[in-house]
C-alpha cells in the first residue's frame, strides 16, 4: 500500500450502498432467528447417545440416525458460517464475535458426540455394507462408505485410536512454533524504498519490494529477509525435523508405505499423480527458461538475479476497472460457458451474493463461502485494478462449482474435496484472460496481460512442483534414518533450485535458506495439487475454447458431481486424466506458446517507440 492510499480513509460499513453488501438473509432474517437454531440444535444433542451401539440394529434406525446426523450438521454449519461471515464484516466488533465462539463450541461439541461413528461402522462393516446394497434411501452414503473401507487397513484398534487421537495435539506443535517464530517474534530489518523512505521488511512487504522497478530495492530486500532468517537458520532445521517426524511416524503406525502415501491415499490420490508431475516438469525446464531469458532481455540486465523473478516486464501500465466494468466483463468472458451459466453469474449480482468493497474491519482477502441451503457467497475487497477483476472471476468460479454441486448432489456429496477445489477457479480466470487478450487492441495492455497469465505458470506449476520436489527428497531422507542440519536442508534446496533456473539466472547463494519462510514446509505434502490443479483447468479451458459444446457439457457434468466420485474420476468426467502427464504437458505448451506471443508483442513495443 502506498502513501496516497493510506491517505484515503475507509469508509465505515453503513455508508456503503445495500447493492454492494451481501444478503445473509437467507441464513437467519435476524439474530433471534439464529438463537432458536442454536437452542434446536442444542436439543439434539443428546439424541445423538441413544444410537451408540445401534448402527447395525436395522436399514431404519440407521436412516433415521444419518438422517439426523445430517440435520445436525447442516445446522451447524449455518450457525457456523453465518456468525463467521458476520464477523468478518467487522471484526472489531464483539457481537458477532460472541456468537463465532458459540457456533465454534457446538461444532467441537458435535464432532465428539458423532465420534463413535466410524468406529462403529468399521466394526459392523459387512452388516452395514448389506444394509446399503438393500435401501435407496441409503445409497447416497454409498461414497462415505466407501471411503471408510478403503481406508480401514490404516485404522488401528480403538484403544491404539484413543492415544492417537489424544497425542493429535502434539504434532500440530511444529507448525504452531515455526508460526510464532516466524510470524510474531522474527524482527525484520529497514529497506530504503525507491524514494530513498525508510520501510520496515514484513512479509507482506517483500513481495512489494520484489515487484520493484528498482534492481537495488529488490536486492536489498532479498539480502534483507535471508540475513534475518539465517540468525535463526538451526532453529527452522529443528522444527523441521520434528514436523517430518510427526509425518514418518503417522505413516508408520498406520502402516503405509512411506509419508508420502500416507499424505495422498487418504484423499485417494495415487502417488503416481505426484511422480508424474515432478518428473514432467523437470523434463519441461527448457520452455521455463526461455521465459526467463526473456524475462532478462526485456529487463536489460547482464545477470537475472533470483531477485528480479517478480517485477513486471511490460512497465507503467494502469487498468482501473470499475466494479460495474468487470461484471460486465464476467458476462462476457464466460459466454463460452453457456446461457445456464451466465444467468447464475447474473443471479450472483442481482441477488447480492457478494459483499465488494473493503470496510472499516472488514477482514482483508477474498473467499467464496456458503451452506448447503445458501448461496455460495462471496467475500472480496474490490480495488479498481486488474487483479481484483481476476479475484472476482476466481471466486466466481468457486462459487459456481458449489451451486451446481449442491443443487445437483445429496449433502453427503455435495462438497468438493482439495485436489479439484481449485480447478473451477483457474478455469474462469484462464477464461477471463482470453477474453481480455481478444478484446485489448492496445498492445502495451496485451503484453502485461500475457506477462500477467505467465507469472500464474511460472509461480503455480513450476514454483509449486519446486517445493513439492524438495518435500518429497526431505521426507525420504528423514525414512532413511537421518535428522537433517539446517546445511542439509539448505544444500538440498539449492540444488533444486539450481536446476530449475540455473540455465538463465544466477541462483544466489541466500536462495539456499528460503525453505526455512515457507508456510508449506511445516504442513504436509499440499503445494503440488495448486500445480495439478492449475495444470488440469488450464487443460479444461483449451478444450472448451475449442471444443465448444461437448466440452462445456462435461464441464458442467463435472461441476455438479460434487464428491460423488473419487477426485481422479471427477476429473475424467471433464474429460482430464491426471494420472497421465498430458494435462501437464497441454499446460506447458500453453505457457510455450504465449512466451512466444509476448516476445512478439515486446518486439512490437519496441519498434513502435
Ligand atoms: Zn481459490
Amino acid at each position: 500500500m502506498d502513501n496516497k492510499q493510506q491517505q484515503v480513509a475507509v469508509p465505515k460499513r453503513e455508508t456503503i450502498e445495500d447493492k454492494y453488501k451481501w444478503d445473509l438473509t437467507n441464513f437467519f432474517t435476524d439474530d433471534g432467528a439464529w438463537e432458536a437454531q442454536y437452542d434446536e440444535v442444542k436439543q439434539l444433542l443428546p439424541k445423538i447417545d441413544t444410537y451408540i451401539g445401534s448402527l447395525n440394529h436395522s436399514i431404519d434406525s440407521l436412516v433415521e440416525f444419518l438422517t439426523m446426523r445430517e440435520k445436525i450438521m447442516i445446522g451447524t454449519g449455518q450457525l457456523y458460517t453465518y456468525s463467521k461471515m458476520k464477523w468478518d464484516e467487522n471484526t472489531k466488533g464483539l457481537k458477532y464475535r460472541g456468537l463465532f465462539d458459540r457456533a465454534q463450541h457446538l461444532s467441537t461439541e458435535v464432532e465428539t458426540k458423532f465420534s463413535f461413528v466410524e468406529p462403529e461402522i468399521l466394526e459392523h462393516f459387512e452388516q452395514i455394507e448389506s444394509f446399503i446394497s438393500q435401501s435407496n434411501e441409503l445409497k447416497k452414503y454409498q461414497r462415505y462408505f466407501d471411503k471408510i473401507k478403503n481406508h480401514r487397513q490404516h485404522i488401528l484398534s480403538d484403544k491404539e485410536e484413543a492415544i492417537i487421537s489424544e497425542a493429535s495435539a502434539l504434532f500440530q506443535g511444529p507448525e504452531n512454533i515455526f508460526s510464532v517464530l516466524s510470524d510474531s517474534d522474527i524482527e525484520f530489518p529497514i529497506v530504503k524504498d525507491e524514494n530513498g523512505n525508510e520501510r520496515k521488511l514484513s512479509h507482506g512487504r517483500f513481495i512489494q519490494f520484489l515487484e520493484s522497478y528498482d534492481q537495488r530495492v529488490r536486492k536489498d530486500a532479498f539480502q534483507a529477509m535471508y540475513t534475518t532468517y539465517s540468525k535463526y537458520i538451526n532453529t527452522f532445521a529443528t522444527i523441521i525435523n520434528a514436523h517430518l517426524k510427526t509425518d514418518v511416524f503417522t505413516a508408520r503406525v498406520r502402516k503405509y508405505d512411506n509419508s508420502l502415501q500416507a499424505a495422498l491415499k487418504p484423499n485417494e490420490i495415487p502417488v503416481e499423480v505426484y511422480t508424474n508431475l515432478i518428473s514432467t516438469i523437470n523434463e519441461s525446464l527448457p520452455v521455463l527458461h526461455k521465459y526467463l531469458s526473456l524475462r532478462k532481455q526485456q529487463l536489460k540486465l547482464d545477470e537475472l538475479h533470483m531477485y528480479d523473478l517478480y517485477v513486471p516486464m511490460v512497465p507503467n501500465v494502469q487498468f482501473s476497472i470499475s466494479y460495474e466494468q468487470a461484471c460486465e466483463y464476467m458476462e462476457q468472458a464466460f459466454r463460452p460457458l453457456g446461457n445456464e451459466y451466465i444467468s447464475i453469474i447474473q443471479k450472483a449480482f442481482q441477488e447480492r451474493w457478494i459483499d465488494v468493497y473493503e470496510n472499516e474491519g472488514k477482514t482483508s482477502g477474498a473467499y467464496s463461502w456458503g451452506t448447503h441451503n445458501t448461496p455460495p457467497y462471496i467475500l472480496l475487497n474490490y480495488q479498481e485494478n486488474i487483479n481484483s477483476v481476476f479475484t472476482l472471476a476466481h471466486e466466481l468460479g468457486h462459487s459456481l462449482h458449489s451451486y451446481y454441486s449442491k443443487q445437483e448432489q445429496p449433502f453427503a456429496t455435495s462438497e468438493y474435496v482439495i485436489f479439484v477445489a481449485e480447478v473451477a477457479s483457474t478455469v474462469n480466470e484462464t477464461l477471463l484472460f482470453h477474453y481480455l487478450f481478444q478484446k485489448t487492441e492496445d498492445k502495451k495492455l496485451k503484453a502485461y496481460l500475457v506477462n500477467h497469465y505467465l507469472e500464474g505458470f511460472r509461480t503455480t506449476i513450476f514454483r509449486q512442483t519446486l517445493f513439492a520436489e524438495f518435500e518429497k527428497v526431505i521426507h525420504e531422507a528423514l525414512e532413511q534414518g537421518d535428522a537433517l542440519t539446517s546445511e542439509d536442508l539448505s544444500e538440498i534446496y539449492y540444488k533444486i533450485n539450481q536446476s530449475f533456473y540455473g540455465a538463465v539466472v544466477i541462483v544466489d547463494k541466500d536462495i539456499a535458506l528460503e525453505w526455512a519462510r515457507i508456510p508449506h514446509f511445516y504442513y504436509n505434502f499440499y503445494v503440488y495439487q495448486y500445480a495439478t490443479g492449475y495444470s488440469a483447468a488450464t487443460a479444461l479451458a483449451r478444450k472448451i475454447l475449442q471444443d465448444g459444446d461437448e466440452a462445456v457439457k462435461k464441464y458442467l457434468e463435472f461441476l455438479s458431481s460434487g464428491s460423488s466420485k473419487d477426485p481422479i474420476e471427477l476429473l475424467k468426467v471433464a474429460g482430464i486424466d491426471m494420472t497421465s502427464a498430458e494435462p501437464i504437458k497441454a499446460a506447458i505448451k500453453e505457457f510455450d506458446m504465449y512466451t512466444d506471443i509476448l516476445a512478439n508483442l515486446l518486439k512490437d513495443i519496441e519498434n513502435e517507440l
